[in-house]
Order: C-alpha cells, then sequence, then structure tokens
C-alpha cells in the first residue's frame, strides 16, 4: 500500500539550500518502522532536491554560487522570468528514491537531505511515499 506524508519548507531567500534531514526523518517515521525504498517529492518546478555535505555550512553557499554560475546566458522567452529556475530544478531534480532500515534513511556520515529553493521565497511542499 502506498503511503504518503507532507511536509512545508518555508525559504526566504531567491536561491537557498536547506537541510530538511530531519523532516524527511520524521516523516518517513510517522509511516513506517520497516525496511525499504522511500520516494521524496518535491511537488514543484523551481525547486529540487538533493543530497550533499551535511558538514561545512560554506558547501551550501558555494553550490548556491555555482548553480547561479551555470544557468547558460540565453534569451528566455518565459513571461515568468524565472526560466532559471526551471532550468536547474530539470538538473538537479524533483525527486530521490532512498533507502531506509528500521524506519531509518540509510544515509553515509556527510550526507544530509537538501531542498533547493531556486526561486523563492516561497512556501513549498515535500512529499515522503513508502510503498510497503
Ligand atoms: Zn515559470
Amino acid at each position: 500500500m502506498l503511503r504518503e506524508e507532507t511536509f512545508s519548507v518555508r525559504t526566504t531567500a531567491r536561491e537557498q539550500i536547506l537541510l530538511i534531514t530531519p523532516d524527511v526523518q520524521r516523516a518517513l517515521g510517522a509511516m513506517t518502522k520497516g525496511d525499504g525504498i522511500a520516494t521524496i517529492v518535491v511537488p514543484h518546478t523551481t525547486c529540487a532536491i538533493s543530497v550533499n555535505e551535511n558538514a561545512d555550512p560554506d558547501v551550501l553557499d558555494d553550490l548556491t554560487k555555482a548553480l547561479r554560475a551555470l544557468v547558460p546566458k540565453v534569451k528566455f522567452a518565459h513571461g515568468e522570468g524565472n526560466s532559471d529556475a526551471h532550468f536547474l530544478s530539470m538538473l538537479i531534480g524533483c525527486s530521490l528514491s532512498w533507502p531506509y532500515r528500521g524506519g531509518k534513511l540509510i544515509l553515509g556520515t556527510w550526507q544530509g537531505f537538501y531542498f533547493v529553493e531556486l526561486d523563492g521565497p516561497r512556501s513549498r511542499k515535500v512529499t515522503v511515499y513508502v510503498n510497503e
């Protein structure tokens, strides 16, 4: 049976990378104490989800700068003016599949789940699905 838990993320800048490991773990733990593969989804088109280093906060600033620099100098037509955010969202991705055991995410020592805001500030949703 497919189950899901959704939580909100409030961003405060246009580009922002926020640690959400505790939120993902809480959502997962509310649904299962078992083993399996969870799917974590952001149901939006101008943000993304990723896993990266959860140790040195400088990494997040560096990644934000690098993402900004990655946007090509093309003439975007989209009237909302946020095609750069759509582009980066497509590159990074809007979902992850991740293993868990005993209801706990299996993460490497330095890994954390990150919500990647690309067109904030906004209120966003993240949904964790399990199929047990
Ligand atoms: Zn748009």
